[in-house]
């Protein structure tokens, strides 16, 4: 068996089942699908057996991508590089369905940079992504709940997101800690145009500074207490800040950009 290095989140999937349920969660068939650290090529080959038009993999080991480059030859494209420093946006011709059983230290970083950085344009038509189970009830969490926060705030802005299953720890090599689970990410039609999205994370990250506390702080310090702001939005600032539901959070970031512009 394979070292795995724990400073690159490798767990490899070893489970027959969980791997064909993987692919079995969206058509394969003929489209371009990428595959985010393929580590030793396990799910890789369960979705080359179910024909994809075209298929694509950002690996960051580079013994793991050379190897790969071996196994699979020209049955896909091996990128060996770090999947943060990549622009998936140029990369494609076609929208791609993306598969990636996470590194589990940097899978949120992953998720809000491709949303952060999404144009009008989306370059996926999918996303099927493995987190760590306490991440992915973050991700999922709606409002009024303890896990709602600036992720599902974040995520849920322009995306459908969907929770498949959970996976046990045995269906890993080496064998994680925690729980998995895994969601499915598709674009939103309609969502509420924010020009500069970095604002949305400026202002989740001022209001869930201090989650326990009320609004009303990092409420004056984002709009100077204009009282205005609080009339428009019926804004109780004597609620803490996961009492606030999404769409308020993307009108306030639109707000407080019309303030600076
Ligand atoms: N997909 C494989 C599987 O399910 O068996 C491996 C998944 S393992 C949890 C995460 C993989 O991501 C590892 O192969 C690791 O080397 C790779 N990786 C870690 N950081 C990365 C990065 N920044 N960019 C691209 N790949 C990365």
């Amino acid at each position: 068996m394979i070292k795995a290095k724990k400073s690159l989140g490798q767990n490899f999937l070893i489970d027959k089942n969980i791997l064909e349920n993987i692919t079995n969660t969206t058509k394969i068939e003929n489209k371009v699908v990428l595959e985010i650290g393929p580590g030793t090529g396990n799910l890789t080959s369960y979705i080359l057996k179910k024909n994809p038009k075209k298929m694509i993999v950002i690996e960051k080991d580079i013994n793991l991508a050379t190897q790969l480059k071996n196994k699979f030859k020209n049955q896909l494209k091996v990128i060996n590089d770090d999947v943060l420093k990549i622009d998936e946006t140029n990369l494609f011709k076609d929208k791609v369905t993306v598969f990636g059983n996470l590194p589990y230290n940097i899978s949120t970083e992953i998720l809000s940079k491709w949303i952060i950085n999404l144009k009008d344009n989306f370059w996926f038509e999918y996303l099927v992504l493995m987190f760590q189970k306490e991440v992915a009830d973050r991700i999922i969490a709606e409002f009024n709940t303890s896990n709602y926060g600036r992720l599902s705030i974040i995520c849920n802005w322009k995306l459908n997101i969907k929770k498949i299953c959970d996976i046990k720890p045995e269906a890993f090599y080496p064998k994680p800690k925690i729980n998995s689970s895994l969601l499915f990410f598709y674009p939103k039609k309609n969502f509420i145009k924010i020009k500069n999205p970095n604002n949305l994370e400026k202002i989740t990250r001022i209001f869930f500074n201090q989650r326990r506390k009320m609004l009303k702080k990092p409420f004056n310090q984002l709009f100077n207490g204009d009282k205005s702001i609080i009339e428009k939005f019926k804004i109780d600032l004597r609620l803490r800040p996961q009492n606030i539901n999404f769409d308020t959070y993307y009108k306030l970031a639109c707000e407080y950009e019309n303030l600076r512009s």
